[in-house]
């Protein structure tokens, strides 16, 4: 059984390590997002309710509450699919969320990708996304061309170089209680990130293949 939450500051490299472990082990990848959208065209009442008052276009992309998200992530998980495990992303997002989590799908290990702050707005301010495919480039796998799909790779909106001080600032701020919180539990595992994708994904395999109680 894998359940894994994987932490990380933006540029850490997430999005990347979270495919390959959802390749490699066979476990599905889950954000919120994912989980919102499925459940909105699933027609599930609070999936409907989500995005009618909340994140759909008409609401304006407010923040979901934990009254809607906390049940509705417990109903993704209840999938078949995730009987061997999963790999959540982006949630949860607080302690309070996390202390839900734990009562109906008790974590194994959080992942938490560390990378330097200056590491972190070097890799920002080169990467680029494909519209397409949604695959993220950086200084490692840079099409020559600059194009993925048949199409231009562009800059997202929120990898302003201009912003992502701030960016990282909220991040730390937001997630220090929540690393606390699992390291007090004994599931916090820091894996450095400022490294080839591949190497990053091989320690964090190796740590995902230990026994729970064995700390590095
Ligand atoms: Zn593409």
């Amino acid at each position: 059984m894998s359940r894994i939450l994987l932490i990380g500051p933006p540029g850490a490299g997430k999005g990347t390590q979270a495919k390959t472990i959802s390749r490699e082990l066979g476990i599905p990848h889950i954000s919120t997002g994912d989980i919102f959208r499925r459940m909105y065209s699933k027609r599930h009442p609070l999936g409907v309710e989500a995005r009618e008052k909340y994140w759909g276009p008409e609401a304006g992309g407010k923040l979901v509450p934990d009254d809607i998200t906390i049940p509705l992530v417990k109903e993704r998980l209840s999938y078949e699919d995730c009987k061997k495990g999963f790999i959540l992303d982006g949630f949860p997002r607080t302690v309070q969320q996390a202390i839900s989590l734990e009562k109906f799908a008790s974590l194994d290990k959080v992942i938490y990708l560390t990378i330097s702050d200056e590491k972190t707005i070097q890799r920002i301010i080169i990467r680029k996304q494909c519209n397409k495919c949604e695959n993220i480039y950086g200084s490692y796998n840079f099409p020559k061309d600059n194009k993925c799909c048949g199409k231009e790779l562009y800059r997202r909106d929120d990898d302003d170089p201009e912003t992502i001080g701030g960016r990282l600032k909220e991040y730390g701020d937001k997630t220090e209680l929540l690393i606390k919180y699992y390291l007090d539990l004994g599931k916090l595992r820091t894996i450095e990130g400022d490294d080839y994708p591949e190497r990053v994904f091989e320690n964090i395999f190796k740590l995902i293949s230990l026994p729970d109680h064995y700390a590095l």
